[in-house]
């Protein structure tokens, strides 16, 4: 019997959560799209050793702004045309701010909207046709903590954009479940970045002592979530969030 070759697409996969998430599917047999409008980001992942172990022939780099919606549908076309399906799409490239409301300008929300949200949406309404086709998909929205509670620290811009997107999770899933299409969320909060490194002791260590489980989340922590979600055993499951908060949010 051939086993199907699952395809998935991680945008915002240039570093951080996208890039561990990427990483995850590949580790378990997908061939992967990373998705990325920062060039130099994708170049640095695909010099770096962390591909040594694929064949090429189980990756691609796509320089792809998501909010440029037929740039997205360019992008589908590719991957299609390569790999024949798409069997995965994780909607994750953002942009987070924490510009004061005071201080937000109409350039800075148009951005913010249009790519955590508008390329959540569009991305999602790209590869309908081809998942419905297949009849099976998986879509998972990667949105936030600030998207439930509102800004700890982020901008209300980009909790709008966050909340927008577990709307958007739940609109689809009921729009697509009798057609093999889940689609889910997950809300991460209080993940280790590299950026941590140069932020002030104090401040983390107060921060960290607010998570009940009294440490920050790991990246793959989040990536080993969105792989079971995305694996056949989580069919029953859809217009679903996940918290990954370590019981910041408990309700
Ligand atoms: P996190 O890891 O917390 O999700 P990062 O800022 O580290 O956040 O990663 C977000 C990723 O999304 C980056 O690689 C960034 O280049 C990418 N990204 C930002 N804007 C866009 C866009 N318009 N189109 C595609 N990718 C984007």
């Amino acid at each position: 019997m051939n086993t199907i070759q699952k395809v998935a697409i991680v945008t915002g996969a240039g570093q951080g959560l996208g890039l561990a998430i990427a990483q995850k599917l590949l580790s378990e047999g997908m061939n992967v799209a990373f998705v990325d409008v920062n060039e130099r980001l994708l170049a640095e992942v695909q010099q770096s050793d962390l591909l040594t172990h694929f064949d090429s022939s189980k990756y691609m780099f796509l320089t792809v702004d998501v909010s440029d919606v037929l740039a997205i549908q360019a992008s589908i076309h590719t991957i299609v045309e390569s790999w024949g399906r798409v069997d995965v799409l994780v909607n994750n490239a953002g942009v987070r701010k924490e510009t004061a409301i005071e201080d937000v300008t109409e350039e800075e929300w148009n951005l913010i909207l249009s790519v955590n949200l508008g390329g959540t949406f569009f991305y999602s309404q790209a590869v309908l046709e081809t998942m419905k086709k297949q009849q099976s998909g998986r879509i998972i929205n990667i949105s936030s903590f600030g998207g439930q509670a509102g800004p700890l620290s982020s901008g209300a811009h980009y909790c709008a954009s966050k909340a927008g997107q577990l709307v958007l999770t739940k609109a689809f899933a009921r729009s697509l479940a009798d057609q093999g299409i889940t689609v889910n969320a997950v809300a991460p909060a209080a993940i280790e970045t590299p950026e941590m490194d140069n932020m002030d002791p104090t401040k983390l260590e107060k921060m960290q002592a607010s998570i009940p489980v009294q440490r920050f989340g790991k990246a793959e922590e989040v990536a080993d979530m969105v792989s079971y979600l995305a694996s056949d055993a989580a069919g029953y499951i859809t217009g679903s969030t996940f918290d990954i908060n370590g019981g910041l949010l408990m309700r």
